[in-house]
């Protein structure tokens, strides 16, 4: 005869409900997120609230190659194909600090790449308009920032030089490839006193982190700090 205790925890094991692996895993992965905001982003000078709390909330594991989702929150930039890859956590972070962040502004990026810093921009500003070159990248952005329900975000594939003027002007603009000097039109299309960071320098090289705040038309520039990212390219047409 089968005795109580065991027809008790066979009862128990079949009827306690589990909690799914992939919430466990989602909870592994807040908690890689929290580290690494207070180690590598918070402990950098990173101070803007908004920010830490979108880096916080914003699951970079889903912007990566599957194969790589373990090391998503890993203080360093990763591949993403097409040579191209996704900046480190901290970078990010300082970019979109520095551009003062608000729910009311309107935002143009240039290289929307894996969708990643669109996201963290469109938890605090209202619009994010975005361009990539590369239509694969662009189309699984669009794709991704759509099904985690970034309604406030607008992909557009091209080349991102010539800016989005439709919806110009921007009240900040956040280029993320490395660019051989300031587009012009991209300096037209963002709004007086409003912010852009850039990274400039030539092909190939260490880059300097431009912030440029746009007064009475001009350009005023402050560089920030030394930075590598992949080359801005153009499009055969332009
Ligand atoms: N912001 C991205 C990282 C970008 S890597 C993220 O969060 O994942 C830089 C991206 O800029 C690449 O995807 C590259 O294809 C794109 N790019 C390079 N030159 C461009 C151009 N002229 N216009 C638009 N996108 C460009």
């Amino acid at each position: 005869m089968l005795s109580p205790v065991f027809i008790l925890t066979l009862f128990l094991l079949l009827f306690t409900p589990h909690t799914p692996r992939q919430s466990v895993q989602e909870d592994v992965y807040k908690e890689r997120r929290e580290t690494m905001v207070q180690r590598t982003i918070e402990s950098r000078g990173v101070r803007e609230e908004a920010v830490l709390e979108a880096m916080r909330t914003v699951r970079r594991h889903l912007f990566v190659p599957p194969k790589l989702a373990a090391q998503a929150y890993a203080d360093n930039p990763l591949p993403i194909g097409h040579e191209q890859t996704i900046s480190q956590p901290y970078i990010v972070a300082y970019m979109t600090e520095v551009i003062k962040p608000n729910d009311k502004m309107k935002v143009l990026e240039i290289g929307t790449g894996s969708g990643y810093q669109a996201a963290v921009l469109a938890e605090i500003v209202r619009e994010v308009y975005t361009i990539e070159i590369v239509p694969e990248h662009g189309k699984a952005a669009a794709k991704r920032l759509e099904q985690l329900g970034y309604d406030n975000v607008h992909v557009k594939i091209g080349d991102g030089y010539q800016g989005w003027e439709e919806h110009a002007p921007y009240d900040a603009i956040v280029v993320t490839a490395g660019a051989e000097q300031v587009p012009p039109p991209l300096l037209q299309q963002l709004k007086e006193g409003g912010r852009m960071v850039i990274p400039v320098g030539p092909p190939n090289m260490v880059q300097s982190l431009l912030l440029i705040q746009k007064k009475k038309g001009k350009a005023i520039t402050r560089d920030l700090m030394p930075v590598v990212f992949v080359p801005f390219t153009r499009s055969e047409k332009n």
